[in-house]
């Protein structure tokens, strides 16, 4: 499916990429590889061609043209080795990849100079170019373009370089055109499919690349929704504390706890002094933003072990487990103190903001969470009858100021 995408649609003649910037990303992927490769393949190939003075000598004995061919030789292979090294180390960039070519055309020009200084060789020669043609080819890689006119020219000039110099007949001719141009198709075509299959498995690698990012989006994604929607199950959406079922649910099971390791769970009810005022007074919005207020404040007062919900309206509930009473009366009055500290500027600065806590402790064997509530919240009546702004602690159903 992706290999029909526009970016990694492949050129059918030149096994590269459409896409001119693709083919540019494919070819820095690969660049280690083929700078290895190439300096490696091109080595090899420059010490073969300069071993053949060998062959030159058995021939020619020490001729002039014994000479004449082993400084061709000694430049061809010279040149070859200094741009293998160049390659080698990584001097060969992007913009300068013509230079792959230079190997290529050199050891061509080196085939074709032969042919006049030993023409009596042909028939060798002929197996040497096509051997070349298919090592251009085969062993440069990702170079399509480049082996495929260095090839041409090879083949061409060598087959000029025969009936020129080798005086080849006219049907000897014909015959070696069509071998040479076997060799060429040959190599051609096996080197074409090489780049085609190469291409598609880079493009198939990144579809999976880019279907396990899209995969991990999507991961990220659905978590992301999952916790806003967690919050917006748990929390109370004015204050962010939580609300009040989440409250109950995780009480309880502070409770349960407490109760099977045998300590003490307190519980207070919290409700603003005179709230409906702030209401009437300052308006709606202003009693939001002093509910923000109010919460905040009770949740910095707290220790990290309680908990901490929205009851309601104005009244807030907070669960300290493990907590005697005498311990739960010390964080309840911290925390009035707070509430009463709390200071406001501009046209609330004359507000100034008190609450009422009911505290009640668990009895020894009491496992129930509403019962607890309901103890901590006449307690809170009890405060708010007798004048507010006050703590009140319930123990094993005795009231204590
Ligand atoms: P008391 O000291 O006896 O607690 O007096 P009170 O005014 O605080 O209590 P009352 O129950 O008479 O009023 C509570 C008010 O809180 C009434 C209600 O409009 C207001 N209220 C409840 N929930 C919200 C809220 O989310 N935002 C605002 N701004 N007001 C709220
Ligand atoms: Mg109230
Ligand atoms: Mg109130």
């Amino acid at each position: 499916m992706l290999l029909q995408k526009k970016q990694y649609r492949v050129h059918g003649l030149t096994g590269q990429f459409c896409d001119a910037s693709r083919e540019l990303i494919y070819r820095r992927s690969i660049h280690e590889r083929v700078r290895e490769e190439f300096s490696l393949a091109v080595s090899v190939a420059a010490s073969v061609f300069g071993m053949f003075a060998i062959a030159d000598y058995y021939l020619l004995g020490f001729t002039s043209a014994f000479y004449m061919l082993l400084t061709m030789r000694v430049v061809v292979v010279s040149l070859c080795l200094w741009v293998a090294y160049i390659v080698r180390r990584g001097g060969i960039s992007d913009d300068r990849s013509w230079l792959h070519a230079v190997p290529l055309w050199l050891f061509a020009t080196g085939i074709i100079l032969i042919v006049p200084l030993r023409p009596e060789s042909l028939s060798t020669q002929t197996t040497a170019v096509v051997v070349a043609t298919m090592a251009f080819c085969l062993l440069i890689p990702n170079r399509l373009t480049v082996v495929a006119a260095a090839s041409l020219y090879l083949n061409i000039g060598f087959l000029v370089a025969a009936v020129l110099f080798a005086k080849l007949a006219p049907i000897p001719t014909l015959l070696l055109s069509l071998l040479l141009i076997m060799g060429m198709v040959v190599g051609f075509c096996a080197l074409l499919r090489l780049e085609i299959l190469q291409r598609k498995q880079y493009a198939l690698l990144h579809e999976e690349r880019e279907q396990n990012l899209q995969l991990h989006q999507e991961i990220a994604h659905r978590e992301s929704l999952e916790e806003q929607l967690r919050v917006l199950a748990e929390r109370d959406a004015l204050t962010k504390l939580n609300n009040r079922g989440h409250f109950m649910n995780v009480a309880k099971k502070l409770l349960q706890r407490s109760q099977a390791d045998h300590v003490p769970f307190s519980l207070f009810m919290i409700d603003v002094d005179h709230f409906k005022q702030i209401n009437d007074t300052w308006g709606h919005s202003y009693g939001d933003w002093v509910l923000i207020r109010v919460a905040e404040v009770c949740a910095e007062a707290l220790r990290p072990s309680d908990v901490i919900g929205r009851f309601g309206g104005e009244e807030f509930v907070v669960a300290l487990p493990n907590t005697s009473t005498s311990d739960a009366q010390r964080v309840a009055e911290r925390l009035k103190q707070r509430v009463a500290e709390l200071a406001f500027t501009d046209e609330m600065s004359e507000l100034s903001l008190s609450v009422t806590i009911g505290l009640a402790t668990t009895n020894a064997d009491e496992s129930n969470l509403e019962a607890l509530i309901k103890r901590a919240d006449d307690m809170l009546y009890v405060g708010k009858r007798s004048g507010r702004d006050q703590v009140v602690v319930c123990r094993d159903g005795l009231r204590q100021d």
